[in-house]
């Protein structure tokens, strides 16, 4: 049976990348090696490191003065590198769901932090509209998808202070004005490649501004001296990564992306909206994420979470129990989720409705 994958992350890659890496596993390049032992160092993957760096940039349209990155670590690391490398004295942090308060809680260990604002009160169930960033922290950080809460800030917003995204879960679904943000970064599993790597866009002249001494693994300077190659790169996830990118340049890039991806997700909330068993845990439309899709069962039918759930896998949907902190369901519809699997969702949602 075809399967639909709506997992939150690891999630969905193109066939076009799992079938690449797969070929690459068995021989990398014409090497007659596998992309697993060839050294890191040996130019067939020198040229992959240089090229997924500069399609990352390509696609993106990021302007010089900034340097891309492919880290070990996961975007939990990166919550302590920023402050590690960015944080004098103080920071500002927009909580908006589990990830954003994780990202602040690291920050405390380097100075003092400022909640700019929080959605807490209502479970993280919206975007809070008015920020409290003072002048003088030495940055803002915000996490633009919430992967748990299906909460999204789609716009790129205006910081009088650097400006620091945690876009884990939404970067590459739409185009962004790189030049509003002065560090940029993510884990790669939700939107790129397997895990094990972490995308990093930095503003060169942010860096060196710190006054504590920082290890060289922890520097981000370190890294872009060393071409993102101070150490044994993740080789295998950056060879996954490049081949997603060359993907998405086939498919049109970012901005045909972001077509792509807000039709399957008008699709997928109208049904939401329209079918009298569901309903949205996003009510302000502002604030729905187009990459994670959360709803429940409305009160009068939240016996048939369970059922609904095993109905859908029948039909090969895998992934859409929701987080436990929000219950119910979550369709991750990263770039890789076709329209016609949302459709397949939908079909499915209305066929439930019918039966029950
Ligand atoms: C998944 C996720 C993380 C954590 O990523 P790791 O690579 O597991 O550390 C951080 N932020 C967001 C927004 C996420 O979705």
């Amino acid at each position: 049976m075809k399967k639909y994958n709506f997992s939150a992350g690891p999630s969905i890659l193109s066939q076009f990348t799992i079938k690449n890496t797969a070929e690459a596993v068995i021989d990398f390049e014409g090497t007659g090696l596998s992309v697993m032992e060839v050294s890191h160092r040996d130019k067939e993957f020198m040229a992959t490191m240089d090229k997924a760096r500069l399609l990352f940039k390509e696609l993106l349209d990021i302007p010089s003065g900034y340097e891309v990155l492919f880290l070990g670590g996961g975007a939990s690391l990166q919550f302590c590198m920023v402050p590690y490398n960015l944080l004098n004295k103080k920071a500002a942090y927009l909580t908006t769901g589990t990830w954003a308060s994780k990202a602040m809680k690291e920050a405390k260990f380097f100075g003092e932090v400022v909640e700019a604002a929080t959605s807490k009160d209502k479970n993280f169930s919206y975007i809070p509209k008015k920020f409290d960033v003072p002048d003088d922290a030495d940055y803002f950080h915000i996490t633009t998808n919430n992967t748990i809460f299906g909460t999204e800030i789609r716009e790129d917003i205006d910081s009088k202070i650097p400006l620091v995204a945690d876009m884990s879960s939404d970067i590459l679904s739409r185009p962004v004005d790189i030049s509003k943000y002065a560090l940029i970064y993510g884990g790669a599993q939700k939107n790129l490649a397997p895990s094990g790597v972490s995308f990093v866009i930095v503003k060169e002249d942010i860096l060196g501004k710190v006054k504590r001494p920082i290890p060289s693994m922890l520097n981000y300077k370190v890294h872009i001296d060393n071409g993102s190659m101070f150490n044994t790169p993740p080789v295998l996830p950056v060879y996954a990564a490049y081949q997603t990118l060359l993907w998405l340049k086939e498919k049109g890039g970012v901005k045909e992306m972001e077509k792509i991806n807000v039709r399957k997700a008008d699709m997928l909330y109208q049904e939401i909206e329209r079918n009298r068993l569901f309903k949205s845990t996003v009510s302000d439309p502002r604030d729905r994420s187009i990459m994670n899709i959360c709803f429940v069962m409305h009160e009068n039918y939240g016996d048939l979470e369970k059922e609904f759930l095993e109905f859908a896998y029948n039909k090969g949907m895998v992934g859409l129990k929701g987080h436990r902190s929000v219950g119910g369901f979550r369709a991750s519809c990263y770039n890789a989720m076709t329209e016609e699997g949302v459709r397949a969702l939908v079909d499915a949602m209305r066929e439930f409705e019918k039966q029950c």
